[in-house]
């Protein structure tokens, strides 16, 4: 015992009206504490009071109902479930048949034993059903598990009675923390400080202190330990469940649903545990002259609250962080595990989304988009494997990071996993400080391909704007403004390729020379925006005309420059003769009605033997012009007549 409790206990025995058993029962277990205690003495004492003697052999063939043999004497109790186990439990019903009222009018006294009773039956089943502990003893630490409480109500009935009246409703830390304001400890201490008094093996002493809330307890998870401290808060929970009002019922079912799930109990599973319960719960009320009633069954209920909106509670849970928030999906046939990894997920922050299988879990993948998938392993239809495989199957849905739970952790099995396409694996039962360690490896990786993937998407971005912009600067760049058509830089750049290539194939390649007469006559007579519109439509005229090989540019002010790939002299001029009847035959309209007739000049060039640069092309197409302007203009000249 630690010093804490002895002085809480102290404090209490003082009062001399803390819960004991007295009579017999007193005798017993000071008897059962002594080494040298035979079981003969045992049995003598215990048959000394008839009434008690009836209810340890009745309670002893409730607890080994699986046993073949019933047990009809003290003996054959004291044989089967030996001295300890038989101490334990004539302390429990001694407690219970002389605590049925009490001084403290706020305490239900019938609703304590009955939900004391209850935890006891079904933490008995629940240990069972997962081969945790001695059956017997968990028993009692189920059915003394409030024993702090009915302390407090006994030797302190108005002062609890007071903490008891402010609500009924009022949360278990409220309670806790008025008791550690009245008395200086909560009743949570005092249980303990009693199992410790009453000489019941430490790990008991932690049970009871721990399992009211799990979640503090500072028990190692995943532990035997751990496991028993939930399997109780689970007991008390079913319990809760089968005596409050249909008012309260809901929040309760739903957290046992959850807490299910953390011991690894498929709700089938409870189902079945309160349906073998509620039989059993009937024979200990009889015996214990406690008011029985039939218990609602959970099945249904389950049922019920399926039906029903589900109000929105956000839990608390440590460990679980905020920082990121994710689309995560769970997968899992049974209702417990998606009901606690669910709350698990809700405490951390995520959004939850839910399938039942892998079929179901792709359709949603699909519409929702989740970036952390939680499936189960073995489910019908699809199971998880499957479905990871499925998954990677396309591209889209690679970066999707999947945790698997599994029940056992075989090497060959997890490698079948990851080869699957898994990320990650839980073993069963999923411990929640472990849960959330998993969930934070995967959200890391999670954020982090979110963040490459938005620097990706920013440098295609990039890349593509910039590349645009290339495009407009180089088209601007060899463009003329005011005609559209290629300017001088590209009518150079493009004449050197056309030179290039006449080398490679013997090609021909002319060109012509063009000038707008008297232009700068138009100017002088409608100004120089109409002069504008004069080039512009002249460019126009031009670029018709002209054959879709050849490149019409804007060579200076109103000179053109035509390229004629591949054409000999010859055809050059059709061509040149082709524009400049063109260019006559349009005539330039003006605002105040009327047109005003344009002409050009042009001078043609051939590259021939005596044109062996591109240089003396151009000289030569530019003498033929001032040639032709020279003769009169509106007209062609290839070769100047001397
Ligand atoms: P010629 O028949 O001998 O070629 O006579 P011209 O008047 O056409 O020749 P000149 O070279 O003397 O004049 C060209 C004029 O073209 C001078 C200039 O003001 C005008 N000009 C050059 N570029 C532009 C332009 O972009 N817009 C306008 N409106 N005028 C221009
Ligand atoms: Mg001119
Ligand atoms: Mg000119």
């Amino acid at each position: 015992m630690t010093p804490n409790q002895n002085n809480i206990l102290a404090k209490l025995k003082l009062s001399g009206r803390l819960p004991t058993p007295k009579g017999v029962a007193l005798e017993v277990i000071n008897l059962t504490q002594r080494e040298d205690a035979s079981n003969q003495d045992i049995v003598r004492l215990i048959s000394a009071d008839p009434a008690l003697s009836v209810r340890v052999i009745k309670a002893a063939n409730v607890l080994l109902s699986s046993s073949s043999r019933p047990i009809v004497t003290i003996s054959d109790a004291v044989t089967v479930l030996g001295s300890r186990a038989l101490r334990q439990l004539v302390l429990g019903i001694a407690l219970i048949v002389d605590h049925q009222h009490g001084p403290c009018k706020q305490f239900n006294y019938s609703y304590f034993w009955s939900h004391s009773l209850l935890t006891g039956v079904y933490v008995r089943h629940l240990a069972a059903l997962s081969r945790l502990a001695a059956v017997e003893e968990i028993f009692v630490i189920g059915l003394l598990g409030g024993i702090g409480q009915l302390a407090m109500a006994t030797v302190y009935p108005d002062e609890f009675g007071k903490i008891l009246s402010v609500s009924e409703r009022q949360s278990l830390e409220d309670i806790y923390r008025k008791e550690r304001e009245q008395f200086g400890f909560e009743q949570a201490e005092l249980s303990a400080a009693i199992l410790a008094d009453m000489n019941f093996p430490s790990i008991f002493q932690t049970l009871i202190h721990d399992f009211p809330q799990p979640e503090s307890s500072r028990v190692v998870e995943g532990t035997r330990e751990w496991k028993l401290v939930n399997m109780l808060h689970l007991a008390s929970l079913m319990a809760d469940v089968s005596l409050c009002s249909p008012a309260e019922r809901n929040r309760s079912l739903r957290r046992l649903r959850a807490d299910a799930a953390l011991v690894a109990i498929e709700e089938a599973s409870l189902v079945q545990v309160a349906d073998e319960c509620g039989r059993e719960w009937m024979e200990w009320a009889a015996l214990l002259n406690m008011g029985a009633r039939h218990l609602p069954s959970l099945a249904e209920l389950f049922v019920q609250i399926d039906n029903e909106p589900e109000e929105i509670v956000i839990p608390q849970w440590p460990h679980a962080n905020h920082d990121y928030k994710m689309r995560v999906l769970v997968v899992d046939d049974d209702r417990s595990m998606r009901a606690l990894l669910q709350k698990m997920l809700v405490a951390a922050g995520h959004h939850v989304l839910i399938a039942s299988n892998g079929i179901e879990a792709l359709s949603m993948i699909e519409k929702e988009q989740p970036q952390l998938i939680v499936t189960d392993w073995l489910m019908p239809q699809m199971d998880g494997i499957a479905l990871c495989r499925e998954l990677r199957s396309k591209p889209e849905n690679r970066s999707i990071y999947v945790i698997i739970v599994t029940m056992q952790e075989s090497a060959d099995k997890l490698v079948e996993a990851f080869e699957a396409g898994a990320d990650d694996y839980l073993t069963k039962p999923i411990t929640p400080k472990v849960f959330f360690a998993r969930l934070r490896a995967g959200q890391r990786v999670v954020q982090l391909q979110e963040e490459l993937a938005f620097d990706r998407e920013q440098l295609m971005r990039f890349s593509a704007e910039l590349s645009a912009a290339n495009e407009r600067l180089q088209g601007q760049a060899l463009s003329d403004a005011l005609t559209g058509l290629p300017n001088r830089r590209y009518a150079m750049e493009r004449l050197e390729q056309e030179w290039a290539l006449t080398k490679r194939g013997d090609r021909a390649l002319s060109c012509l020379m063009v000038d707008v007469d008297h232009f700068k006559s138009i100017n002088d007579r409608f100004g120089h925006q109409v002069g504008d519109e004069a080039l512009k439509l002249v460019a126009d005229t031009l670029r018709r005309a002209a054959r879709t090989q050849d490149v019409v540019c804007r060579y200076g002010g109103e000179e053109f420059l035509v390229i004629c790939p591949d054409t000999d002299a010859q055809a050059a001029v059709l061509c040149a003769e082709r524009l400049r009847t063109n260019i006559a035959a349009q005539g330039l309209r003006l605002q105040g009605g009327g047109e005003h007739k344009m002409t050009v000049s042009i001078g043609v060039a051939e590259k021939s033997e005596t044109i062996t640069t591109l240089e003396a092309l151009l000289i030569r197409a530019d003498n033929n012009l001032y040639a032709a302007k020279e003769a009169g203009r509106n007209r062609i000249i290839l070769d100047p007549t001397p």
